[in-house]
């Protein structure tokens, strides 16, 4: 990423001005989580990342993950090796995780500023710490007592990774397709077999060994996702034996070379069964906020740097005589740009602050107000910005012109690697889908409604909220078929309100020339457009008839 540098500035600003970090030290057990330790966290991460993983980002992408048919392993670009060791060594993997399995306890928000900054540096590295992360979060909360000290401990330490194992050739989104079977060992393990698809860092050479979740179904299971199973499956089993899992082969992708995407075959594989049978779908739920939120920050995360590139080509690149950052039109391509990485970081930040007020805050009341806006603004951080990453990318490319096109210059890798945000994770049509089947109707509607009123007390933004409590209403008494086929326009409208709301806190809070420019763009260019985007949201399934 040439010239990368961690918007520390803009970061400590979203911690102090807009999501008050601050009152996370009042939660219990997060007392030492000020300010002050957290953003000096964050630099020295930010030096580590830009040390140690920015020279990663291109060669991993010219060089990429490679598969080796004779042996079935499989090695990582260059330089992998090394920059996991350092970043294991640090500990800079255990930050968020209880003090009891040997972490930092310190709040997710903190961990969502670290995410960013790293997959800034390099994305196809930061995947496999991110799903080192879901697996940890999985076993935190429904491993027992053997499996957490077993397998929880390595993987806070870095020293193992992990992985989940859903997709299967015939079950993508549907995930209760899953056709993988476990059957009970007289040990009381299992015995996994199957084949899983597009397998995120399934199959490495940066740690000894690898736990994979993996969903399947055990003898006379339900159908459907009622009858899911999750099973912790370790590559080297704790006796030092090889399990029976192996990679057979990698994909070759748009972006995200460095990060091997593995066909995994399970033959006979001992597998340890994670709580109950068939609960599998439930468990999967409690780590899916901070897994989407970790995706939707992905499109926040590559268009910071493509913004920092455009803009320094921009200043740089000379036709007619001065620099094309003079011209209207460049000016209002990174205006843009700046105007919506503010918003999403003001959004993503503050569904990860969410998170932490539904694990850690006092009160009763508190937590679950805390839980019931993480579950709402989730598959908005998740669609909206990796929508964004894409359409912020592209824009990037074209500030640099016909060089933006070659792909020496680095910002073309930005549009490959951010585009599998909006696919993997639930795709944002599945997103959309959520957000207007179920989050919005948690508890009747009140919390949507609660937020939309919240919303409504800023200043200055009329008639954009008015479109979005209207379109929120009738999808509220509509058909469900109805419903769905304006998901994708509503969610669109609820992330561009939403960012409206941010960018008039931002405007309060600020008076520095950069932000208050930034948040001028948003409010009077960007905002308009969510209530042109009624007609959509409720136009009803007849007329999608292709
Ligand atoms: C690089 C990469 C890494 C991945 N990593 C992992 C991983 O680590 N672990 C893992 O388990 N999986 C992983 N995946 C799989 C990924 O999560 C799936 O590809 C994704 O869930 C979509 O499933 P699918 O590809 O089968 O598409 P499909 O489900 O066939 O979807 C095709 C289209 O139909 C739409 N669609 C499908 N069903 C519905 C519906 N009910 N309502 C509305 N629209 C619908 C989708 O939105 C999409 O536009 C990865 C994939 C890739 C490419």
């Amino acid at each position: 990423v040439p010239g990368y540098a961690p918007p520390i500035d803009d970061i400590t600003f979203v911690f102090e001005s807009i999501v008050d970090a601050a009152g996370l030290s009042a939660y219990p057990g997060f007392e030492h989580a000020d300010v002050a330790t957290m953003v000096g966290l964050l630099e020295e991460f930010g030096r580590f990342c830009v040390e140690v993983l920015v020279p990663l980002n291109r060669v991993g992408d010219t060089v990429g993950a490679s598969y080796d048919p004779a042996s079935g392993a499989v090695a990582t670009p260059p330089g992998w090796i090394d920059a996991y060791r350092k970043y294991a060594d640090a500990g800079w993997g255990s930050v968020p995780f209880p003090t009891e399995h040997g972490g930092g306890s310190f709040p997710w928000l903190l961990t969502v500023a670290m995410q960013e900054v790293m997959t800034s540096s390099c994305m196809s590295f930061s995947l496999c710490p991110l799903l080192t992360q879901g697996a940890i979060d999985m076993l935190e909360h429904h491993g027992d007592e053997e499996q957490r000290e077993v397998y929880l401990r390595p993987m806070v330490a870095a020293k193992w990774t992990g992985t989940m194992n859903l997709t299967e050739p015939q079950a993508g989104s549907d995930v209760g397709a899953v056709r993988t079977r476990a059957v009970p060992a007289a040990d009381g393990s299992w015995r996994i077999s199957g084949q899983k698809i597009f397998i995120t860092y399934g199959d490495h050479d940066l740690t000894d060994n690898i736990v994979h979740l993996v969903l399947a179904r055990v003898p006379d299971a339900p159908p459907g996702t009622r009858g899911i199973s999750c099973f912790i499956v370790p590559k080297v089993l704790p006796d030092g034996g090889r399990n029976g899992v192996r990679c057979i082969g990698i994909e070759h992708k748009m972006g995200i070379h460095g990060s091997p995407t593995c066909t995994m075959e399970f033959s006979d594989a001992i597998g340890y069964l994670i709580g109950e049978p068939n609960a599998g779908m439930r468990y999967m739920f409690t780590m899916m906020n901070t897994a989407r939120l970790s995706v939707g920050l992905e499109g926040l995360a590559l268009s910071e740097p493509a913004f920092q590139t455009a803009r320094a080509f921009a200043q740089q690149r000379q036709q007619g005589g001065v620099a094309i950052i003079e011209y209207p039109d460049v000016r209002r391509m990174l205006l843009h740009m700046r105007s919506h990485i503010d918003a999403m970081r003001m959004l993503a930040y503050s569904n990860g602050r969410a998170i932490d007020q539904a694990k850690h805050a006092a009160g009763e009341q508190e937590r679950v107000a805390g839980q019931e806006l993480a579950d709402l603004l989730t598959p908005i951080t998740k669609a909206w910005c990796t929508d964004l990453g894409s359409e912020l990318t592209r824009l990037a490319t074209q500030v640099h012109g016909g060089m933006g096109y070659i792909e020496e210059t680095g910002t073309a890798q930005f549009e490959r690697d951010i585009r599998i945000a909006a696919i993997y994770e639930g795709t944002n049509g599945i997103q959309a889908a959520d957000l207007v089947s179920r989050k919005l109707r948690i508890r009747g509607g009140a919390p949507v409604r609660e937020l939309i009123a919240t919303v409504e007390a800023a200043t200055g933004l009329g008639d954009a909220v008015t479109a979005l409590r209207e379109a929120t209403e009738w999808l509220l008494a509509a058909d469900m078929g109805d419903a769905l086929a304006g998901s994708t326009p509503y969610l669109r409208m609820f992330g561009t309100v939403l960012g409206g709301w941010f960018h008039a806190r931002q405007l309060a809070a600020s008076t520095e020339p950069g932000r208050v420019a930034s948040s001028r763009y948003y409010l009077t260019q960007v905002l308009p457009q969510a209530a042109a985007l009624v007609p959509a949201v409720t136009a009803g399934a007849a007329q999608l008839a292709i």
